[in-house]
């Protein structure tokens, strides 16, 4: 079922929903298992799965000169997708990236998709490769997570890229997108930010997912600029419960937000990392509870492989 279908449905009520990361390749997917199944008491009407692009790493070879080998640490996001809907009968999203594909593989991985039975993906640019500074497309890929929207709207009325072939199947996806309440990190301003979302939605995009963020303002904020942008889409809060004291600059750093002062005492008053973990899942309890009082469809938590404390969150929160 579609992910605006769900909203429609809960009539209002707010609904769970959490993302998953693959494996790192070697490792099993039972994992993976035992991370969802602790979160399935809170009937998940979908679970996102995202996407690793490749990286390059250089090995140095017996001679001393450096060999530069591509390497996918996450590889398996489609098989993973479809033993979610097989195992726990709930939709499965995966992510699609612009970065590493080019449209004719995006058009092969979304034909992968709707064979599966999948009808929701979020399409998104993806970053840079690690060792690059600013992201480059592929030769005939997508640009913008705006192209790769193009691409999908697209199949699903009937238009492939061989535009020889006939009689085609419409495909039936519901297309999900990233939105930044505290602006994308390239973006010149929210101004041009919100203007390229605004784009995404007009493209055929349903509904629009965020960045994590850790003060509700500023995603009251993003909400209030979006409708007065006329953008009319749901808008699903992404949340992440801070684990550790190394995040009050990782995460800053990775996904370039603001945490706030009053977050940052509390962590460096906890004298222990459960304490600090304490900390982060009452502050996300708290996150949760404010936008379930405003009204938002889903609460979508990051899980980052690891859900003891979302579990906690959720128990706390429906
Ligand atoms: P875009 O919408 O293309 O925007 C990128 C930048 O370009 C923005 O600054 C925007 O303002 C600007 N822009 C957009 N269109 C145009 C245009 N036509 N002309 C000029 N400028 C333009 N990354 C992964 O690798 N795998 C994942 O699974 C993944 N999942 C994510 C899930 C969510 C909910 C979010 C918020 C992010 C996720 N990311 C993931 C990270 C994401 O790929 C990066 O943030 C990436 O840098 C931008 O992706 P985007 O889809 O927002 O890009």
């Amino acid at each position: 079922m579609k992910v605006t279908e769900h909203i429609k449905k809960a009539e209002g009520k707010t609904l769970f929903s959490f993302e998953i990361l693959p494996p790192l390749k070697g490792q099993n997917i039972e994992t993976i298992f035992d991370n969802i199944d602790q979160l399935m008491e809170f009937n998940p009407p979908f679970i996102d799965v995202t996407y690793h692009r490749e990286e390059y790493e250089f090995k140095e070879l017996s001679n001393g000169l450096l060999e530069k080998r591509i390497v996918r640490k996450r590889p398996g996001t489609v098989g993973i997708c479809a033993a979610i809907q097989n195992k726990y009968k709930v939709d499965a999203i995966p992510h699609v990236l612009c970065g590493g594909f080019d449209k004719e593989d995006t058009e092969n991985f979304l034909i992968d998709m709707g064979f599966l039975g999948i009808d929701n993906v979020v399409a998104l640019r993806g970053d840079a490769v690690k060792s690059e500074t600013y992201f480059k497309p592929e030769p005939k890929g997508n640009a913008y997570a705006l192209d790769l929207v193009h691409q999908i709207a697209d199949m699903n009325k009937g238009v492939y890229l061989d535009e020889d072939i006939q009689n085609t199947a419409q495909t039936d996806f519901c297309i999900g997108v990233a939105g930044y309440p505290e602006k994308h990190m390239e973006a010149p301003n929210m101004e041009s930010d919100l203007h390229f979302l605004k784009k995404k939605m007009e493209g055929g995009a349903d509904y629009i997912v965020t960045q994590m963020f850790f003060d509700n303002e500023k995603f009251f904020a993003f909400v209030k600029n979006c409708r007065e942008a006329g953008i009319t889409a749901p808008i699903i809060p992404g949340l992440k419960p801070l684990a550790t004291q190394k995040q009050l600059n990782m995460i800053p750093h990775r996904f370039h937000v603001d945490l706030p002062e009053a977050l940052i005492k509390e962590v460096l008053k906890a004298k222990t990392k459960e304490a600090v973990r304490e900390v982060g899942i009452e502050w996300c309890i708290a996150q949760s509870q404010e936008l379930i009082k405003n009204g938002v469809p889903f609460l979508h938590y990051y899980s980052m492989g690891k859900s003891d404390n979302i579990h906690k969150v959720a128990r706390a929160v429906f």
